[in-house]
């Protein structure tokens, strides 16, 4: 494909703006075009996939999974502790005990190609009841879960030990705020991410998609995020429904499209979409694929395949979704979907970029990295 050939390229009757990046040969940007493109087919058609992927994308000029990519590679060195924030309390009316399987999986994913392209050392954060699953859908990945210390160690182990540590973060605003401004001077991890994580509005609630209140289950990943923006850490945020943590910075464009942007079922009036804003935004179909195009883009602009992972792993941690008890947030069940797709389509959507990738560098190979 030519340099220019993509700017007129329409998939799913989107009509893409591709403007010329500063800095980045302009073939990374046209494969990253397609990865974009990949993780936001709305296959479920669940209506917000576009509106969200159009708002994030007016606000930037290059691919919103190569910008977050971009800023990873350009701020991760060796053996950099980063946090990465997931988990949903999924029926917390029934149990606190039920989590669903878009996020955690995400999560592993991008810990593993973090781990895999840095050597850096992942800290994942989830609610307090969902510390056990995560650890075992972060085991499926190919961790060892430990302590923030052992993990730490382990990193500058001579014999390869490839460790990270699962951990609880606080639902109450207060001790969040205490929370966030011990770990970030006590790690000073160069990157928080976080997947599918719902953020407060402007009165401080948090909503399922749904529009119903849901604040005192959730942990509030706000405050990390908003110290992390002061200390100058680059955040980032990838969510598939506007309530999550990074749409801060699409609120308003995003408020009067959905179906509960502006109005909620909860007396606070203020709508489903979080404030808090991120650096970057990646907005996707489903959480998880929103991770793995960031891993994509990354994987091509560092010409590194491997840290992209494979359909294989893909089964086994959405096996270890299932065995850590994790249910699909559409259809209820325990078991190998997310967002009511089947494992197949997961493990598609992964051989699919895996293709990409190979195809991209080999184009890379052949016009080189300075075509911008
Ligand atoms: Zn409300």
């Amino acid at each position: 494909m030519k340099s220019q050939s993509i700017s007129k390229v329409k998939l799913g009757g989107r009509p893409k703006v591709v403007k010329k990046s500063k800095g980045l040969p302009q073939i990374l940007v046209d494969i990253s075009e397609n990865i974009d493109q990949l993780i936001t087919i709305d296959i479920p058609l669940r209506g917000a996939t576009d509106i969200l992927y159009r708002a994030a994308r007016e606000k930037i000029s290059i691919p919103l999974t190569l910008a977050a990519a971009q800023a990873l590679a350009n701020n991760i060195k060796a053996k950099d502790i980063i946090f990465i924030a997931t988990g949903w309390p999924d029926r917390p009316q029934v149990s606190l005990q039920i989590g669903e399987t878009d996020g955690p999986l995400g999560a592993a994913v991008l810990s593993r190609a973090l781990h895999q392209a840095f050597n850096a050392v992942p800290f994942i954060f989830i609610e307090q009841q969902l510390v056990a699953a995560m650890a075992k859908v972060t085991q499926a990945a190919g961790f060892k879960v430990l302590t923030p210390a052992e993990a730490i160690k382990a990193v500058n182990s001579k014999a390869p030990i490839h460790a990270a540590s699962v951990l609880s973060f606080p639902t109450d605003v207060n001790e969040a705020a205490r929370t966030s401004s011990e770990l970030i001077q006590k790690y000073k991890p160069s990157a928080v991410i976080c997947i599918e994580k719902a953020g407060m509005n402007s009165q401080g609630y948090i909503h399922s998609i749904r529009g119903e209140e849901k604040t005192k289950y959730i942990a509030k990943i706000d405050l990390l995020v908003r110290e992390a923006n002061r200390s100058g850490i680059i955040t980032i945020g990838i969510g598939d429904g506007g309530n999550e943590i990074g749409m801060g910075i699409i609120r308003e464009k995003i408020r009067p499209l959905l179906p509960f942007g502006n109005k909620c079922h909860c007396p606070c009036g203020e709508g489903i979409v979080s404030v808090t804003k991120t650096d970057f935004l990646v907005t996707a179909t489903v959480s998880n694929w929103g991770a793995y195009g960031i891993v994509a883009s990354l994987a091509i602009l560092l010409g590194s395949p491997e840290v992209f992972h494979n359909g294989e792993i893909e089964c086994r941690v959405i096996q270890g979704c299932a065995d850590a008890g994790l249910i699909d947030g559409i259809s209820g069940y325990v078991g190998e979907s997310v967002d009511s797709l089947p494992k197949k389509i997961h493990i598609a959507i992964v051989d699919l970029l895996t293709e990409m990738i190979k195809k991209g560098l080999e184009m890379v190979d052949r016009v080189g990295r300075n075509d911008g």
